[in-house]
């Protein structure tokens, strides 16, 4: 199956959700991808932040081919040889108690939505004055179900689907202010993003999140982490809450979980954990034996190849490039991000869309989030070297900006 047949009958066959970029990909290694012609593509973005190891890493393949071999599928009717092991890791790194697996960010952040309003419900029974609705906040991103929909700021991601679940209200992002005046008894759980991904690749303040910290306390309401992008060692520690020293009640990982395997997680709090009795939430494929032989691999590779302080060390580089590059050009006005969640913000829309066409023509993939924002969510295996290829890459697009309609492919920076 080649481009051409597959943009036709893809155009007649599938639900028209996605303008796909016109490349078809057929293997990656490394930090690559590798596109039918057998042209070697420098990855920024992991597939969404996804491909963790990159491609074809060993530990990755080793561990998907035992596994395979070995028992793909169980359902959680039985038990089998990893769900365990992976769960202390997890809770080993992320300070909490226990752990649901699902297949997706979505499906994360829904048990941990039905998990608030349970806990909340409980809490009810015990005698406690707390209400069932959520405070998010604005440009946040939490899924595409309809309970993640709800609690996402974005108009064409909610509305088309209203009646989406009642209950929600959003606070001004970083605004102490507005998070307390919408605060009371009523809120079972404040959501929040450490690190937003698609809105922009905004952090939260400091204030902002020890202030939803100190009013959740204050009721026994939830704080929700959502760490599905910014989590599992993106930022250079296993979870972007941890920048900040706040432990959140619940948080909740999947993008780079399985590196490119599906797969979810809800981590939670002894004391909200218990709202959930058997029946009351489950999934036929979570917490597979395939998924957790993998996530485990990954898990265990990040560690014994020191990656969390590879990803913070080449971040603050690719950072310190950008912001050199950004004196440069007068079309960045800012750089931000937190180890290899780097975003940085372009003058205007079209010519950040400008930027990532011709980045892609010069064999380098990143992309456009949040209207004005270049993305860049890297396997964590980059290197030195190849941050030094995307940022002159970007210098030539940013310098020859009048002339980008003329732009060729340059083959000698696909390889570095
Ligand atoms: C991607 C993402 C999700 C949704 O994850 P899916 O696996 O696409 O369902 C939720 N929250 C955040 C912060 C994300 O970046």
């Amino acid at each position: 199956m080649n481009l051409e047949t597959a943009q036709a009958m893809e155009r007649k066959l599938l639900l028209q959700t996605y303008e796909r970029n016109p490349l078809l990909f057929v293997s990656g290694h490394d930090v690559y991808l590798t596109d039918e012609n057998g042209v070697d593509y420098l990855d920024l973005l992991s597939g969404i932040g996804v491909s963790a190891l990159g491609y074809g890493h060993p530990a990755v393949t080793a561990a998907i081919e035992t596994q395979s071999r070995r028992l793909l599928h169980t359902s959680n009717l039985f038990f089998h040889e990893h769900t365990a092991e992976l769960a202390m890791r997890l809770t080993e790194i992320s300070g909490l108690d226990r752990v649901f697996f699902c297949n997706s960010g979505t499906e994360a952040w829904e048990a941990a939505l039905k998990l608030a309003r349970a806990h909340a419900e409980l809490l009810r029974t015990e005698g406690k004055n707390i209400g069932t609705r959520f405070l998010a906040l604005e440009h946040s991103f939490h899924g595409r179900t309809m309970g993640s929909v709800a609690t996402t700021h974005k108009y064409k991601y909610r509305e088309p689907f209203a009646p989406v679940m009642p209950g929600v209200d959003f606070v001004a992002f970083n605004n102490v202010e507005d998070l307390r005046a919408k605060f009371s008894d009523e809120i079972c759980a404040i959501c929040i993003e450490p690190i937003q991904g698609e809105g922009g690749i905004h952090p939260v303040s400091q204030e902002f999140f020890a202030a939803a910290r100190e009013l959740c306390d204050s009721t026994g309401a939830l704080l929700l982490a959502d760490e599905i992008q910014c989590g599992f060692g993106r930022t250079g520690r296993w979870f972007g809450y941890q920048h900040f020293n706040i432990q959140p009640d619940i948080t909740t990982i999947a993008k780079p979980l399985a590196g490119g395997i599906p797969m979810g997680a809800m981590l939670a709090t002894e004391e909200a954990s218990r709202a959930f009795t058997p029946g009351m939430h489950g999934t036929t494929f979570g917490g597979g034996p395939l998924a957790c032989a993998v996530a485990i691999a990954i898990v265990d590779t990040i560690q014994s190849e020191g990656l969390l302080t590879h990803v913070t060390e080449t971040g603050n580089y690719f950072q310190h490039e950008l912001r050199t590059l950004a004196s440069r050009h007068d079309a960045i006005t800012e750089v931000r991000g937190l180890g290899l969640m780097i975003g940085i913000e372009i003058e205007s829309t079209g010519l950040a869309t400008r930027i990532a066409a011709a980045m892609l023509d010069r064999h380098i993939i990143l992309n456009r989030t949040s209207d004005t924002v270049l993305r860049f969510l890297p396997p964590y295996v980059l290197t030195r070297e190849h941050v030094n290829i995307a940022i002159r890459t970007l210098d030539e697009i940013f310098t020859g900006m009048t002339s980008l309609a003329g732009t060729k492919p340059a083959g000698e920076h696909a390889n570095g």
